[in-house]
């Protein structure tokens, strides 16, 4: 991991560490290829007080640049802050306040059971393993399980629940460590972490370190054509090192003598999830064949898929614009729902700011009372909605859109209306 303790303030008087070769393959030739200016840590929110509302030059912000790597086809920021600087200000996150995330889990983990005839004798590890939503779903099959995550607060939860849980960041060393310990892993689980990983190959390395001889690795990440088609532009933050395609992946897992044997697509999952299959011997499936070939047919492969990418996302931030400049004319007043990350993104890049967006709402306690990083937002409990009735909210948190909607039916039943932002802006009805 760059940067070895340097202070935010180090960081924000230089542009952070510019990468001129690739995360991955250490290629260069790196060709950006969209730009959303520049934006505030994306989950550094802001306590009243804070000298930054008076004065938003004090408040740091940092380029985010999307690159193309024509080495290994992954794309990747080019400004790699330190992962103490963005981490340090993440709040704890709770996969298990989600329904939907649960539901997946459970299934995924009733399907690894039946294919790889998992029982007692059997050994599970999960990297990243949040508050032991998915790991819990292998108790009912007496599956021994490891969880892994540096949160402190949802490794607690995960141990609470029963699920024995490392505090700790995933890589080589700690694979050896586990190795030692428990013996290798039939399967490894890695959902939503790889985007976060710094340094890629030590996490790799890891878990071809950790995984058994003809055991299963999955990975779980949202794929970069669905970035790309769907125009999820606020999916890009600081957090998010990079960005996957199965031609990225395969690439890689084999300079670690690791394989990407098959690929399952969930378009619902966190706005379209890729789940790899890594095995330590090569059984390719027509399934993966079939994705990496489109792949190569449709230029994801090559920087040209991502030209018109930029100019895309520019017509959405317009069209967003408009449409709330339209509704704010008309005199309505207008919410959002969300104050996760990508939130930050959306409203920063659009420039959403007060005039246009009263507060925003989120579920967690410990975001409530703070402010919005940049625009800076009063963040409320959802309740404010069905009690202040603003006449449309901005969905943030549209990849959870059907869950918010169920859960505001009363908002709704009273005349309110959401606003999906992207691709392009949609009142839902
Ligand atoms: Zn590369």
């Amino acid at each position: 991991m760059g940067g070895g303790g340097r202070s935010l303030e180090d960081v924000v008087v230089g542009r952070g560490s510019v990468s001129t070769t690739c995360r991955s393959c250490g290629g260069e030739g790196l060709e950006s290829v969209l730009d959303l200016g520049s934006s505030p840590i994306a989950n550094n929110l802001l306590r009243t007080g804070d000298p930054a509302l008076s004065n938003p030059g004090l408040e740091p912000r940092f380029p985010l640049e999307v690159a193309f790597c024509a080495g290994c086809s992954l794309v990747q920021l080019v400004d790699a802050l330190p992962a103490e600087v963005i981490f340090s200000s993440s709040y704890p996150y709770y996969s298990s306040f989600s329904p939907m995330l649960v539901a997946h889990a459970g299934q995924h983990a009733r399907g690894l059971v039946a294919a790889r005839d998992l029982g007692s004798g059997s050994f599970v590890v999960e990297v990243a393993s949040n508050d032991g939503y998915l790991l819990r779903a292998f108790d009912e099959h007496d599956v021994p399980v490891l969880g892994v995550d540096p949160s402190p607060g949802p490794a607690a939860a995960a141990r609470e629940a029963g699920v024995p849980t490392l505090t700790d960041f995933f890589g080589l060393s700690l694979a050896q460590k586990i190795r030692a310990e428990h013996g290798p892993a039939d399967v490894l689980i890695a959902n939503n972490v790889l985007a976060h990983v710094p340094d890629l190959d030590d996490f790799v390395a890891g878990l071809a370190e950790l995984v058994a001889p003809d055991g299963l690795i999955t990975i779980e990440n949202p794929y970069v054509r669905e970035l790309v088609d769907q125009c999820e532009f606020d999916t890009i933050y600081h957090e998010h090192y990079c960005y996957y395609s199965c031609t990225s992946v395969a690439r890689l897992v084999e300079r670690h003598g690791l394989h990407l044997n098959d690929a399952e697509f969930f378009p619902d999952l966190h706005g379209g999830t890729l789940r790899w299959h890594v095995g330590t011997v090569p059984r390719r499936s027509r399934r993966v064949e079939d994705l990496l070939r489109t792949e190569r047919e449709d230029g994801v492969t090559d920087a040209s898929y991502y030209r018109g990418f930029a100019e895309r996302v520019q017509q959405s931030r317009a069209d967003l614009l408009e449409l709330v400049h339209g509704l704010r004319d008309e005199g309505h007043r207008i919410a959002a729902y969300g104050a996760a990350a990508k939130g930050s993104t959306l409203a920063n890049y659009v420039g959403l700011t007060t005039d246009l967006v009263d507060y925003v709402v989120d579920r967690n306690p410990h975001k409530q009372g703070m402010l919005m990083p940049g625009t800076h937002q009063p963040i409320r409990p959802v309740e404010a909605l069905v009690q202040d009735k603003p006449d449309y909210v901005l969905l943030y948190a549209w990849n959870f859109a059907e869950e918010i909607m169920a859960q505001q039916a009363e908002y709704l039943r009273r005349g309110g209306r959401f606003i999906r932002p992207v691709p392009t802006p949609e009142v839902l009805s």
